[in-house]
């Protein structure tokens, strides 16, 4: 197998052997689960990357593809040996049309980069999930959400158009350039968040709009979580056009808090909304006094407009961070679940009588103008055996009862490994069944990252 992917790639240094292959590549960013691969191979083009799938195929390898490996579910753990394909170097931004509000760019292209390039062009690439060194295919792969997803959309509002290689190495493209597309299926829809189980995603056309004039954040405290949640609902009414609206306990503040050094004001609040605004500086700030009026009706404790960059980019900062200050101090489970935005308060508040029932600690934020529920699942001092038996019945009651009030069990990390046995428990057979017609059509050896085994 190694010759011949070196003879596919026409240079050793990119095709890395079995125990050679570093750690880091047979996992995800938080590196519980791990796999084993046979070889980890770093195409430079697309037809190296059809070639390798061609002789994968051919010789029944299993492959995984993986952009910069920062998901949070394991989908980049090779649990059946074979490639790991890795695009991290196909990073070339190939194009920006400004004519057309266009990018070309290949999939290993890291989204910092990408937006700051854009950026400094006058344009603008909105999906902004957290993680900022993460791939522009790797957020295609998991339809990637993020902080201004209540104002623009996820990252499935910005693809235009895919090169996507398929199992048996065959290159096609769906989608283009253009606005409207009423051409047949649109295929590409299907490979956005496919988590790399149908196609590698080689090429990727981006929609870009222009660059907000100005933007604004305001914090803003409650005295309670459910007060500050229930004001979200009058604040996507009053249309005052959010860009961003997160949700964020006192004592996960605290922790954020002891992690970056940043001190939070109105520390009495036990909860505080999150918002920014963006667009023509008049109208922003036209949105923040509606907000403001909102805030004072649903009993706010304050209404801090964050005109200090310096200031905003510290709370900012702070509400980044909870994933690593949490990772800091123990081990932990991160659950990414959504639920109907008017059902957020109602969510919180059964995390919290679980939390009571049950001593296992968990702490909630997350993107309240759309309902994702982020939580972190502490393991504290249990042992192994107690962490996974008790984690196990905290998770399914969890996911029961966000699908019990009409959510899923992925906003934006996708299912992976780590999220099967929920999403299994939770989804409709018949949509499963449908689900693994299409992988087998597209992927009939089932070659493709076959560790994620609900699409068996
Ligand atoms: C601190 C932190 C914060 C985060 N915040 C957010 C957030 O706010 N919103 C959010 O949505 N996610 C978030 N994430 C999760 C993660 O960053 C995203 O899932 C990201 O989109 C993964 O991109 P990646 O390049 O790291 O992909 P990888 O982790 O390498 O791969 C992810 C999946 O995509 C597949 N894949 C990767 N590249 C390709 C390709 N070219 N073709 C086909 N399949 C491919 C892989 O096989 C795998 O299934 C966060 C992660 C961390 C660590």
């Amino acid at each position: 197998m190694l010759d011949a992917l070196k003879a596919i790639l026409g240079d050793p240094e990119r095709v890395v052997t079995g125990s050679e292959i570093e750690e880091k590549f047979l996992t995800d960013t938080l590196g519980r689960l791990k796999g084993e691969a046979d070889a980890l191979v770093f195409p430079l083009t697309t037809e190296e990357v059809a070639n390798v799938m061609k002789f994968a195929y051919a010789h029944d390898i299993p492959v995984t593809p993986r952009g910069a490996g920062t998901n949070l579910v394991g989908s980049t753990v090779p649990q059946k040996r074979g490639i790991i394909l890795d695009v991290s170097k196909m990073n070339r931004i190939l194009e920006v049309d400004e004519e057309t509000f266009t990018a070309v760019v290949e999939p290993g292209v890291v989204l910092q980069d990408f937006q700051a390039h854009v950026e400094s062009m006058g344009l603008f690439y909105p999906p902004d999930p957290g993680e900022k060194t993460a791939t522009i295919g790797g957020n295609i792969a998991t339809n990637a959400g993020g902080m201004r997803a209540v104002k623009y959309g996820v990252t499935r509002d910005y693809v235009r158009g895919l090169e996507v290689v398929l199992a048996d190495g065959t290159v096609i493209t769906s989608g283009s350039k253009n606005v409207k597309d009423a051409s047949g299926l649109q295929l590409r829809q299907l490979f956005v968040g496919s988590e790399g189980t149908l196609c590698v995603i080689t090429k990727c056309i981006l929609r870009l709009v222009p660059k907000p004039e100005s933007s604004l954040s305001v914090l803003v405290p409650y005295p309670s979580l459910e007060s500050g949640v229930k004001s979200v609902h009058a604040i996507i009414k009053a249309n005052a056009g959010p860009t961003a609206i997160e949700f964020i306990e006192r004592s996960v503040v605290e922790l954020g808090e002891r992690y970056t050094g940043v001190i939070f004001p109105c520390p009495e609040a036990k909860a505080y909304i999150l918002l920014t605004f963006d667009g023509v500086k008049e109208q922003v700030l036209q949105n923040i006094d509606r907000v403001r009026a909102v805030a004072r009706n649903t009993g706010a404790l304050d209404f801090i407009t964050l005109t200090d960059p310096a200031q905003a980019a510290d709370i900012w900062k702070v509400r980044g961070c909870f994933v690593k200050a949490v990772e800091a101090v123990s081990e932990q489970e991160p659950v990414d679940l959504v639920v109907p935005i008017n059902q957020t308060a109602e969510y919180i508040a059964y995390v919290h009588q679980v939390e009571e029932e049950t001593g296992m600690h968990m702490i909630a934020f997350g993107h309240a103008g759309d309902g994702n529920v982020h939580l972190c699942i502490i393991r504290g001092d249990r042992d192994e055996e107690t962490w996974n038996r008790e984690l196990s019945h905290v998770m399914h009651t969890l996911y029961k009862k966000a699908h019990e009030l009409g959510g899923l069990t992925s906003g934006e990390h996708g299912v992976g490994i780590a999220k099967q046995p929920y999403f299994f428990r939770n989804a409709d057979p018949a949509l499963l069944n449908a689900m693994r017609l299409v992988k087998t059509a597209l992927d009939p050896k089932h070659l493709l990252n076959d560790h994620i085994s609900y699409l068996k």
